[in-house]
């Protein structure tokens, strides 16, 4: 049998060790294999044998293969687990918690297929780049009302225990999943949405057996994927179906947990991709699922019968096909998707017009002679949008603007033409976007709307978050400034929760804990920095000041540095490039060229308003924000509270995208504070997309920046290793045998083995049912055990 105990606020069952078979490690002396960084290799760690003590802090260690002897200082050593922690199921229980364990660890379960482990309150996922036999109706079935601890990690047993928490707590869940691009964020939040679809079957009992066949909206939940993957994700050199934008879906359910509804948020769609990719890349899928593999009909209708990638700007200079992917299957799987969720083929059309819009739009050449297509590529743009092409020609070739009182044409060059069109397409293509996943979530959404979380009594949601994680390129943009920002403010998130179950736990154990120890507010520096609206003004308040007044990247980044430049985790950028922030998973630094330019309002007005009226109902609803009607009629109100659009302040008047980011941001983190949270983090392998393949430099990496080794750091400042009475016992009964023998009061017995060891008595605390010791101090023990 078992027991319970709590790991870090985490209810655990835990499996019996056997600790009679301690003298297996007898023999060798484990205090002396250690292991030490290694700077510039993959390996990431050298295990070494300390073999000499050369001062009071340096000694001299073998390299295990015998390669080489080094003297190192005794602080960039870390010693080595012994060998009955390898492939521990949870890295809280290690003896010795640091870089090089954590990563081995993950190293060696990966070997083994295992790719989930847990870390404290997170679930590690490492992505095994091949079909593992670990998703099935059985193994669901196995991981249903399992405790922590029972079965192997799994992607499932979190979704099984926001299930239960949520039905038992009467409290909304969330499981926030981040990683690199190509980590598997999305693959697991699929899991993640089909384990809890064949669970809670609708309108059976969710407590009772579930498993029951689906509903129509179990299956259009289901089938919500496909249709967001061909407008949204792309092939990218570290992914071949790389997400372009983050989501939250919240799936609700009822008392009785059945699924009642879902609703989608999405964030941050990288609009760029529509006009311009590398040459390895490719543009979103839609476009080629519509030019390589849509049947003839359709393709006459979107005017594209006779064409294939090759003849658009905005698709001819990426890859045509992805290895490995067939677009006609791909296709398929979308319309299927889409007539399950009741989008009929005319509404179809409506989307895939847009799409073939932009197409065109991209090909329009002012002052050039360029074109492939006969028919002229604007005209070709105007009849899929439905907009008068002299107009359209004349607005964009000569915009009239407001001078005063007086309306006047503004001549354009062909470069800024060009902007425009790019713009435009841009626009266009991210709306429709918002569009679709407003008309997904109008067949989803249940009786009683998410929207607004104004779910009726009784119902409770579990959120999945599924967004990009921290990024540190060679070159890091505003982009990257959006991303890390939304990481930083999860990673606070994490830590605010942590302490909360960190401290309830001391509490519970009447334990004390010093109140220096507090690192509620560790992050709090770098998120003002970047979001602060008043004195100083952070970087996102700088950006929006500055591009309202017209302003420059140089007066840009003149402001960010005089407003922040006694902020600690702001440096300026000696050669006036940008600037660097120190984030918790290290310093990045951003260039700001370009910054303003980006943050302009990018639509002509003009055109804008000629789209609002359009005869095609569809397109003229993408632009209803600039039509010239009543402005409060309810169908504006919701269109633009739904979308990721400008709001606009009044014309000329508009927000920037960080702006934007910022606002929906808090109301994510405003929805994930009322939550449960459940952590997990995905790690790439390898960059070769192989399975069985890990380089540990990559996967230390990414622990850095993903908050595995900060809730490492974090809980080490406090009493990371905690044992029950019993289980402290048996494990270290050797310390003085003879004393406890014949005690029969277990934290008497644990009393009187800590009086007999050489720790301060500030390195431990005896609560209720555990021992707490500092970080390390469990190393010692053993130390003096193995001794005796
Ligand atoms: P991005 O940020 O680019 O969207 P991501 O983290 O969402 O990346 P995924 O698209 O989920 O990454 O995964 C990339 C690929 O890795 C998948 O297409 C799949 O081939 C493989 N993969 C990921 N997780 C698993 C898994 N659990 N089992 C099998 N293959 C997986
Ligand atoms: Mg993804």
């Amino acid at each position: 049998r078992g027991t319970m105990y709590h790991s870090h606020g985490i209810e655990v069952y835990h499996k019996p060790r056997d600790f009679t078979n301690l003298d297996h490690d007898a023999g060798f002396n484990l205090q002396k294999l250690a292991w030490i960084e290694q700077k510039d290799t993959a390996e990431a760690f050298a295990r070494v044998r300390v073999i000499d003590e050369i001062s009071e802090d340096t000694v001299l260690v073998e390299h295990e293969d015998h390669s080489r002897e080094e003297q190192v200082s005794k602080e960039q050593l870390y010693m080595m687990n012994p060998p009955k922690y390898d492939h521990v199921e949870d890295m809280a229980e290690l003896l010795h918690m640091h870089e090089p364990a954590v990563v081995h660890n993950l190293t060696q379960r990966y070997k083994r297929n295992d790719i989930y482990t847990y870390s404290g309150m997170f679930l590690v996922a490492v992505n095994p780049y091949r079909n593992l036999p670990i998703y099935s109706t059985d193994i669901i079935r196995q991981y249903r009302k399992k405790r922590r601890g029972e079965l192997s990690p799994h992607i499932y047993a979190i979704a099984d225990h926001a299930f239960h928490d949520m039905l038992h707590d009467k409290e909304n869940q969330s499981i926030l999943i981040t990683g690199e691009s190509g980590a598997g964020k999305t693959e697991n939040t699929k899991i993640v949405i089909q384990y809890l679809a064949s669970i809670a079957g609708n309108g059976s009992n969710g407590f009772g057996t579930g498993f029951a066949k689906k509903s129509t909206l179990e299956t259009q939940i289901l089938q919500a994927n496909p249709i967001l993957e061909a407008f949204g994700n792309a092939q990218t050199i570290r992914n071949n179906n790389s997400s372009r934008f983050g989501k939250f879906i919240r799936i609700a359910f009822n008392r009785s947990g059945d699924i009642s509804g879902a609703f989608i948020d999405w964030y941050l769609l990288e609009t760029s991709r529509v006009h311009t990719q590398t040459l390895e890349e490719r543009n979103y899928h839609i476009f080629y699922q519509l030019l390589n593999a849509a049947d003839q009909g359709i393709k006459e209708q979107l005017k594209i019968s006779q064409h294939c990638p090759a003849d658009f700007n905005y698709t001819k200079n990426s890859n045509h096909t992805i290895q490995g992917v067939d677009d006609t299957a791909e296709y398929s799987k979308l319309v299927h998707s889409m007539k399950i969720m009741g989008i009929d083929a005319n509404e179809r059309l409506e989307f895939f017009r847009v799409v073939i819009a932009v197409l065109y739009l991209g090909n329009i050449v002012v002052n050039g002679n360029y074109s492939r297509v006969d028919v002229s590529n604007y005209e070709m743009a105007c009849q899929l949008l439905e907009i008068s092409p002299q107009s359209f020609k004349k607005n964009l070739l000569e915009p009239q603007i407001k001078a005063g009182n007086e309306w006047v044409s503004q001549s354009k060059s062909s470069s800024q033409i060009k902007d425009n069109l790019d713009a435009l397409s841009k626009v266009l293509y991210e709306r429709n976007f918002g569009h679709l996943v407003s008309r997904i979530n109008s067949a989803i959404d249940g009786p009683q709307s998410l929207e607004g979380m104004s779910i009726s009594e009784g119902e409770r949601f579990i959120g999945v978050l599924d967004i990009a994680g921290f990024e540190i390129f060679k070159v890091n943009s505003f982009e990257q400034l959006c991303i890390n920002y939304t990481n930083e403010k999860l990673q606070d998130f994490f830590n605010q929760n942590m302490f909360v179950l960190e401290e309830r736990e001391y509490k519970k154990e009447n334990i004390r804990c010093d109140e220096s120890l507090d690192y509620r507010n560790d992050l709090q520096p770098t998120i003002s920095l970047i979001e602060s609206s008043k004195n100083p003004i952070g970087i996102l308040s700088c950006l929006e000041e500055e591009c309202v007044t017209q302003g420059t990247d140089e007066r840009l980044l003149a402001k960010i540095c005089d407003q922040n430049k006694s902020n600690e985790r702001f440096t300026r950028d000696k050669y006036n490039q940008g600037f660097s922030i120190k984030h918790y998973a290290g310093e990045v630094k951003y260039q700001t060229a370009g910054w303003i330019e980006r943050g302009k309002d990018p639509l002509n007005e003009n055109v804008a308003r000629l789209l609002a009226e359009s005869t095609n109902p569809h397109v003229a609803a993408l632009f209803k924000d600039y039509a010239p009607e009543l402005p409060n009629s309810p169908v504006r109100q919701l269109d633009v509270r739904k979308s990721l659009y400008r709001t606009r302040k009044g014309a000329g008047n508009f927000h920037t995208v960080g702006y934007k980011h910022k606002q929906q941001l808090s109301v994510l983190m405003d929805t994930l504070q009322k939550t449960h949270p459940h952590f997990v983090r995905c790690i790439l392998p390898n960059d070769r997309k192989r399975p069985g393949e890990i380089q540990p430099k990559l996967v230390l990496d990414q622990l850095r920046c993903n908050g595995v080794l900060e809730g490492i750091r974090i809980c080490r400042v406090g009493f990371p290793n905690r044992l029950l009475f019993e289980q402290f016992r048996e494990q270290y009964k050797l310390l003085a045998p003879d004393l406890i023998e014949n005690e029969r009061d277990h934290r008497k017995a644990c009393q009187m083995l800590l009086s007999t060891s050489q720790l301060d008595s500030d390195q431990f605390q005896i609560g209720r049912t555990k021992v707490f010791f500092k970080a390390g101090m469990l190393g010692k023990l053993e130390e003096h055990r193995d001794i005796r």
